[in-house]
């Protein structure tokens, strides 16, 4: 009756309200989220449980869908579930304090690590690719990524335009899952934005959910509508439809060079992510049925071209960066010798914020009532009155931001606030003065989470870009530490062999071992930025451990 009522095909869709299905909280909390990552408002895709970031799956087919939400309705306080690349495969003796799910996804022996590898195993139903939050069940649509775009625009505006982005033209690829949350970011900070993507309905969805303001087929008309909108210094975001090769070699044409040019096309994925130049989408979807290996040779090279334009935009002055889609590594297989040539966002931008235990904490209102986000919007008001940056923020957020599936928030924070944003959280949920439970995870890409020489570990001080240490003492420090449930992947955010990283997500019930959970989790996860952070040599890190009094 579940499955009928909550996973039926194509409406998959969480339980509202605060009457239990499952045994607990802990398993109603995994089991919401898991159907919310699969909501149409949230999924790209639910049809073929694709969530985002290219070919992301919450589960790896139907049947695993179905098994997981029985197990899931079963399971109690002493058992866990074991989830391998999206299917449950056994149910493992545990305790009230242990995650009640611990997931493993897309990894592979390192020299097998490939998309080759894994695509073969794809096809034989034997892996699916997980990217961060997509297999560990904690997307919560585009706002998840909103914030950290936001605060990249701004560190980009602060270091390169006296904090003011008005009158400066952001240009950019891919208006997808993650990549639409750009326009808004960028008109957040006061830009003027032209997105370009190749698949119209992606763009219309940003629409739908007021992301983006306006929708074109036309150069001319997207070109008049920013230059207008540069010159009066409005912030305006418009979404093109086209390839981003073709529009960048146009601004190059005409002369117009973009004050901030970066990209989040899906080049994270040659094959089922990014669209190669010169084919329209139907030809290209044709073409990766027919011929996988022709498709990948194409997308490469086209991707080569996308950076050698981004270069030449570069030259002529354009502040240009990597946006964590490794689409420079991809350029430099095509041909593209000094791909390399602009920075990544994290050591551009976000850095910083990393070494003060800072990342994407989100959370999300189980009972489905929009109110209940707005409770503790006010609460964390409250709790950091200090804070302009995050009250803006909030405040900005609930002005501008459409829940998509279940109502949830992000903001970042650091060391510290993290666990008492979390205590509160759960004090709200005993007090009532939240209508069900709270559940709080973040993304895979944190401060001390992940390895990934082309994004978030990208020029470490001391040279330690791809250990892969750290994302693994991470996930042992949660799994030990008590979160509700734990993850484990491969290749998120940058491909296949590109990354390893670790999730986490807490339930705040009200109960008193909610508030045991939280202290350490919420504690360790930050902390495991710092340690990676001070280890690596950064004075910010070993500042911020010290005053915790942390560092051994
Ligand atoms: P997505 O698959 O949902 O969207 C990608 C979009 O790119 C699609 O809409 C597609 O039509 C478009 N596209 C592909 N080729 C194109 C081309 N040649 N010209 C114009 N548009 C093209 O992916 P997503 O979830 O939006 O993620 C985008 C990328 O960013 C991925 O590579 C992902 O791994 C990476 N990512 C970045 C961050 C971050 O914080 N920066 C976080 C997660 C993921």
């Amino acid at each position: 009756d579940f499955i009928k009522e909550f996973a039926a095909h194509p409406h998959y869709k969480a339980p509202r309200g605060n009457k239990l299905h499952a045994k607990s909280w802990q398993t109603e909390a995994a089991l919401r989220m898991f159907l919310n990552n699969l909501d149409a408002e949230v999924a790209e895709n639910p049809d073929e449980l694709v969530v985002y970031g290219g070919i992301g799956q919450a589960a790896r087919n139907r049947e695993s869908l179905e098994k997981i939400i029985q197990v899931l309705l079963e399971l109690d306080e002493n058992h866990s579930l074991l989830v391998q690349s999206g299917k449950p495969v056994g149910v493992v003796r545990t305790h009230p304090q242990a995650p009640r799910v611990m997931i493993a996804n897309s990894n592979l022996v390192p020299a097998w690590a490939d998309w080759k590898h894994f695509e073969e195993l794809r096809e034989r139903g034997l892996m699916m690719y997980g990217q961060m939050t997509a297999g560990s069940w904690i997307y919560i649509g585009t706002q998840g990524i909103l914030q950290g775009t936001y605060e990249t625009f701004v560190s980009c505006g602060n270091k390169h335009f006296d904090g003011d982005l008005r009158h400066k033209l952001l240009v950019t690829g891919g208006l997808g899952g993650m990549g639409g949350a750009q326009p808004l970011a960028a008109t957040l900070a006061g830009a003027t934005f032209l997105g370009v993507d190749i698949d119209p309905t992606r763009i219309q969805k940003r629409i739908d959910t007021r992301y983006i303001d306006k929708m074109t087929y036309s150069y001319e008309e997207a070109i008049q509508w920013v230059m207008e909108a540069k010159e009066k210094g409005e912030n305006l975001s418009v979404g093109l439809v086209g390839d981003i090769g073709d529009v960048l070699e146009r601004l190059i044409q005409d002369g117009i060079t973009p004050d901030v040019l970066t990209d989040q096309t899906s080049a994270h994925d040659p094959l089922n992510g990014y669209v190669p130049n010169g084919m329209s989408l139907e030809e290209a979807l044709q073409l990766r049925k027919d011929n996988p290996e022709l498709y990948k040779e194409k997308s490469i090279k086209s991707m080569a071209r996308h950076v050698e334009l981004m270069l030449k935009l570069q030259e002529k002055g354009a502040v240009t960066f990597d946006y964590g889609n490794n689409l420079r590594e991809f350029a430099r297989q095509g041909g593209c010798e000094n791909a390399f040539n602009f920075p990544g966002f994290t050591p551009a931008y976000i850095r910083p914020l990393f070494c003060e235990g800072k990342g994407p904490f989100r959370w999300v209102a189980l009972s489905g009532d929009p109110e209940d986000i707005y409770t503790t919007d006010q609460a964390l008001k409250e709790a950091f009155p200090e804070n302009d940056h995050l009250i803006k923020w909030l405040d900005e957020a609930r002005e501008k931001v459409a829940f998509q599936g279940l109502p949830s928030r992000i903001c970042w924070l650091g060391m510290g606030e993290r666990e008492k944003a979390g205590l509160i959280f759960n004090d709200l949920v005993r007090t009532g003065k939240v209508k069900a439970p709270i559940i709080i995870g973040r993304d895979h890409l944190d401060c001390g989470s992940v390895a990934s020489p082309n994004r978030e570990t990208e020029s470490m001080l001391d040279g330690s870009d791809a250990v892969s240490d750290w994302p693994l003492l991470n996930l042992m420090s949660n799994t030990a530490g008590g979160a509700t449930w734990v993850s484990f992947h491969h290749g998120g955010g940058v491909g296949m062999g590109y990354s390893q990283h670790a999730g986490q997500v807490i339930l705040a019930d009200g109960t008193d071992r909610a508030d045991e959970c939280i202290r350490r989790v919420l504690y360790n996860d930050p902390a495991m930025g710092i340690f990676r952070h001070a280890d690596a040599g950064y004075d910010k890190a070993k500042e911020v451990g010290d005053n915790f009094g942390m560092l051994i």
